[in-house]
């Protein structure tokens, strides 16, 4: 399998050269090479923050945003982290490029809430790898400290299979992030296998529905009774609901229908780097003639 090849190809050295027969080789090949200049390009901070606006709702105010990261490649362009992300996570790499993550969106939030003179909150994606390490806590609290800003206006966002495994140990990871008055969101909900009966227990503020579930309204019933159930349960457990993958209007109408408040996605604006996203605040454009 390719965790073995990767081994096998490790163990080899960086040095060695090493023949690659078929396409699983291939592709283990391909993220070597990624992995090879993932470390170049932290070294030369080829690295930006997009931020994709979260709006509410009822009236179409803006709510928050997500911080996105895109890798600026000096010959592919803008690479995707659907790409590197894996990468970066199974090499170990992702605990450097996390940590940039987090500082460089802490000093974005202070910038944002000072132009804007507002309590906007701006979430970040943390990976497995980084959700285990022991030095998240202070790694986000000296951000925090560093950019100056409220705690509250950083939200931190794990998924579902995170919280597996040795549950105690998650809870008590999660107790000591939130301790630093962060929130907490769980992404792509439903797409995973929490555990309903832990869910109560986690101190989550938000429940972000998985896009798979929106896609398809209004045509897919089934998508429509999860996503309403999903909603249901967040509130009940007190928690809001934000649903990713917003596209269009009668994803908007159901959604508000069903008391979700919040919605990402492509309707709304694609991730922006901050100077566009500065200005799309400014002139709201996109959202305003939808309510
Ligand atoms: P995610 O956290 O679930 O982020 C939402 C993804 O859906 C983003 O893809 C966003 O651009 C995309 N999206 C938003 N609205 C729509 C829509 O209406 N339609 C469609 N089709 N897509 C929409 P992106 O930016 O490519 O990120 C992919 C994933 O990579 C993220 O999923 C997250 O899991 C991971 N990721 C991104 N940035 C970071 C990071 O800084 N750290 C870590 N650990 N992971 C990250
Ligand atoms: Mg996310
Ligand atoms: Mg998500
Ligand atoms: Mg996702």
């Amino acid at each position: 399998n390719a965790d073995l090849a990767m081994y096998r190809a490790k163990a080899a050295g960086r040095n060695t050269h090493y023949f690659f027969t078929d396409d699983l080789d291939k592709e283990v090949q391909e993220s070597l090479i990624i992995e090879t200049e993932l470390r170049e390009a932290i070294k030369e901070q080829q690295f930006v923050l997009y931020y994709q606006p979260q709006v509410n709702l009822a009236d179409g105010e803006l709510f928050g945003f997500e911080a996105l990261i895109r890798w600026n490649h000096p010959t592919k362009g803008m690479v995707s982290p659907a790409v590197f992300i894996p990468v970066a996570e199974q090499s170990g790499l992702i605990v450097a490029l996390g940590e940039w993550v987090i500082d460089e969106a802490s000093h974005f939030i202070a910038r944002l809430n000072k132009e804007f003179n507002k309590n906007y909150t701006v979430a970040v994606n943390l990976s497995a790898r980084q959700f285990k390490d022991k030095n998240i806590v202070s790694i986000i609290k000296d951000s925090i400290t560093k950019a100056r800003i409220n705690s509250h206006w950083l939200d931190i966002e794990i998924t579902e299979s995170m919280l597996m495994g040795d549950i105690n140990e998650a809870l008590k990871q999660l107790d000591e992030i939130k301790s630093l008055g962060v929130q907490m969101s769980i992404d792509d909900f439903g797409t995973g296998y929490s555990s309903l009966s832990y869910l109560k227990k986690f101190p989550v503020d938000t429940l972000k529905v998985d896009r798979a579930f929106i896609r398809d309204i209004p045509d897919d019933k089934d998508d429509m009774a999860i996503s309403d159930a999903i909603i249901a349960m967040a509130h009940k457990l007190n928690m809001q609901v934000i649903a990713e993958g917003v596209e269009t209007a009668e994803h908007v109408e159901f959604l508000v229908r069903n008391n979700c408040q919040i919605g990402q996605g492509y309707l709304f604006s694609q991730p922006l780097p901050e100077a566009e996203l500065f200005s799309f605040i400014k002139t709201e454009k996109i959202y305003q003639n939808l309510f």
